[in-house]
């Protein structure tokens, strides 16, 4: 076999089109000839990045099936030449065959790799919270396909992301939220962290212990910092100093201890505020009620500097 011959069924080669003798045949050329390898190769190599960054595309993205069918078209276009002419202008025909198939082939692995690109960038965005004391007992995670994974930045935390301290009880996780706000939670907590139009929104969605501070800023007027424990909440204005104690409890109600300034509470039926020194339970509905304050020996918050 020629190198001619070997490189007009290589592309047939590569898809697996070929019987077992014009394959053993490729074979044999391909052992004993180190040009004809390289192109096999940078083919194989061009057809399977094609074919597996095109797949995730063919059911959503008409961009993708359109480079798809138009490489499928020229293929067989470039197939059918040397079988429909005479066998003496097979070599221009073979040249013809195999010659514009490789800048076609990287052009559309190179459009293919572009068209995902702009589809799968999002703009950068900011993150909405770091990790600071204790966030190695922390892990900061995003919804992906049916479930949280870890991000691949431990210690940025995105809108949408949760922070899942579970494997450390009683370790305290630092959240710092910028200029505006500051957290800490106590382990075990899972806490999902948004931003809004109205400020920032922390959803604890199981049983956690959590102290909230604004911290004053006032590019942040009108703002808020919110709590939502299913139909309970407690939102702090980022435009004042203000500090609170907060577990949502096992019981399903919010108890809410404010250290600093107030805070502004409600859930499904009443609404009202908590004034400095002043504790109260908010349950899932119903009027709020006094409450013990929270135990300051089970739990000593470290105050950042
Ligand atoms: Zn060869």
């Amino acid at each position: 076999m020629t190198c001619d011959e070997c490189r007009t069924h290589l592309q047939e080669f590569v898809d697996g089109e070929l019987g077992s003798a014009e394959k053993a045949a490729i074979d044999a050329h391909l052992t004993g000839c180190q040009e004809c390898t390289h192109l096999h190769r940078q083919l194989n190599k061009f057809t399977t990045t094609l074919i597996k960054i095109s797949e995730p595309l063919k059911p959503k993205a008409d961009f993708g099936s359109k480079v798809l069918r138009k490489f499928e078209e020229t293929k067989a276009e470039l197939n059918r030449v040397p079988s429909e002419r005479p066998a003496a202008v097979s070599s221009v025909r073979t040249a013809v065959r195999t010659f514009p198939a490789w800048p076609f082939i990287a052009g559309a692995a190179v459009l293919v790799v572009a068209g995902l690109a702009v589809m799968f960038h999002k703009p950068k965005e900011d993150p909405v919270a770091w990790l600071r004391e204790g966030a190695e007992h922390a892990r900061v995670q995003v919804y992906e396909g049916n479930a949280w994974k870890e991000t691949e930045e431990p210690g940025r935390v995105f809108s949408g992301n949760r922070i899942e301290a579970l494997d450390a009880p009683g370790e305290i996780v630092e959240i710092d939220f910028g200029p505006a706000a500051d957290a800490m939670l106590r382990a075990p907590c899972v806490l999902m962290i948004e931003r809004n139009a109205t400020g920032i929104l922390v959803r604890p969605d199981r049983t956690c212990r959590l102290w909230l501070a604004t911290k004053g800023s006032g590019s942040k007027s009108g703002k808020i910092l919110k709590l939502l424990y299913n139909n309970a909440w407690v939102q702090l204005d980022l435009d004042g100093s203000n500090a609170v104690d907060v577990e949502a409890s096992p019981s399903g109600s919010l108890v809410v201890s404010v250290k600093t300034g107030s805070a502004h509470f409600g859930n499904a039926d009443a609404n009202g505020d908590v004034a400095e020194g002043y504790t109260r339970s908010i349950g899932q509905t119903g009027k709020p009620s006094d409450a013990a304050t929270i135990d300051p020996k089970t739990f000593d918050w470290i105050k950042p500097e």
